[in-house]
């Protein structure tokens, strides 16, 4: 009996030593038996054996860090590094290149102001007589002669600027004009997008543009009156004006409005100065 208990004894470690030595999948506990998946453990065993040592990228507007290994993220992206928008151009990331909102709007746009005078074209330039307000002259506006080049004998070239010039022509042929006269015009330059008058510079005669984010600060004016006078009962003013302005810049507005000298304020803005049938010439 004794020697059965301890040969009973030897058969049992046997057995179990056995079943660790061939890595069976079969454990006895009590009465239940419990699977074990080999390839598991080993699975495991190997994550814990390569935790990514992450190579971080820093962040930028594109991407936030992260590891270029594994691709873990780190926090968010960065802000873009914006430029200012101007009247040409929307705010543009110098990182990524990334367009964010519109350009600036344009002064005329915000006024509600239209350039919507077409070359020869006649249009209406209504104003009071000079004698008596109690009489209106029926004149006529037209711009005629649009040109686009790099100089001439009267203007000088400049790198990186152009001239622009249109003729401008007010006529009074009416009976009411020859009767009682005509009241106050003046022709008046403008811009279409930001008024340059207050960069004026008085020593160099020359004004600032913006065009595409640079200052242009040679910008000029010159205007030359061709007519000014009556002939044969009609009364002609003709100006022919022009603009030396960044290269392909399309801004410059030309218009004849009334005048009077006791109310006339130079830096009243455009809509002060324009009614509701003013037209306007842009120099695009
Ligand atoms: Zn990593
Ligand atoms: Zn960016």
């Amino acid at each position: 009996m004794k020697n059965t208990k301890w040969l009973c004894g030897i058969g049992t470690l046997a057995v179990c030593s056995m079943l660790v030595g061939c890595g069976s999948n079969e454990v006895t506990t009590g009465s239940e038996n419990v699977a074990i998946d080999e390839t598991e453990i080993v699975e495991i065993v190997d994550d814990t054996e390569t935790v990514c040592e992450h190579e971080w990228v820093d962040a930028s507007c594109v991407e936030p860090k992260h590891c270029g290994v594994c691709g873990e993220i780190e926090g968010e992206p960065l802000e873009h590094t914006l430029t200012e928008a101007n009247y040409q151009q929307a705010s543009v990331c110098e990182v990524c290149g990334e367009i964010v909102g519109e350009p600036l709007q344009a002064e005329f746009k915000n006024y509600n102001l239209e350039c919507n005078a077409e070359l020869d074209t006649t249009y209406p330039f209504v104003i009071p007589c000079y004698d008596t307000s109690e009489y209106e002259t029926a004149g006529k506006i037209t711009f005629s002669d649009y040109d686009v080049f790099e100089s001439d004998e009267a203007h000088e070239a400049l790198d990186g600027y152009e001239w622009r010039a249109v003729t401008v022509t007010l006529v009074f042929d009416d009976e009411n004009a020859y009767n009682y006269g005509y009241s106050g015009f003046t022709p008046l330059s403008t811009d279409y997008y930001h008024n340059y008058s207050e960069t004026y510079n008085e020593n160099e005669d020359t004004y600032t543009i913006n065009y595409n984010g640079t200052d242009y600060t040679d910008v000029k004016e010159d205007g030359e009156t061709l007519q000014n006078g009556w002939n044969n009962d009609i009364y002609t003013y003709q100006l022919r004006a022009s603009f030396r302005v960044p290269k392909g810049y399309d801004g410059i507005v030309l218009t004849i409005v009334r005048y009077n000298s006791e109310t006339w304020d130079d830096n009243a803005p455009i809509t002060d100065k324009a009614d509701e049938d003013t037209v306007f010439f842009r120099l695009k």
